[in-house]
């Protein structure tokens, strides 16, 4: 015997009043999202997401029917997308002592080596 499919022509979890978080176990409200993904493919970023937040630990909870939605898109071209945007990367690795950058107050950047202006 095969299990019912439960969740077909349904787009929003049943008994949306008492969805709790599923980590904190705080009260969770419904609320359209934006949220970025890490793929193979790099990050993706999806606006207009309805899904259920936690209003404890913030953790966004999707319905089935918007997480095949969000599989659909992030496993489709990204020439698809709305808009690319660039975005800064940081890192907190520890870098060589003698290859700090320093910010000098014009806010210009100077490279250690480079030329020596004193
Ligand atoms: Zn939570």
């Amino acid at each position: 015997m095969t299990e019912a499919p439960t969740s077909d022509n349904q787009n929003c979890p049943p008994a949306g009043a008492d969805m709790r978080c599923e980590y904190c176990h705080a009260d969770t409200r419904e609320a359209v999202v934006q949220s970025a993904f890490w793929t193979e493919r790099g990050w993706m970023i999806v606006q207009e997401v309805p899904a259920r937040v936690c209003e404890g630990c913030g953790e966004q909870f999707y319905s089935e029917a918007t997480t095949r939605q969000l599989q659909e898109l992030l496993d489709g071209s990204p020439a698809k997308a709305k808009r690319h945007v660039l975005v800064p990367v940081f890192s907190l690795a520890r870098k060589s002592h003698t290859a700090t950058r320093k910010m000098q107050r014009d806010g210009r950047v100077r490279f250690p080596g480079s030329s020596k202006t004193a």
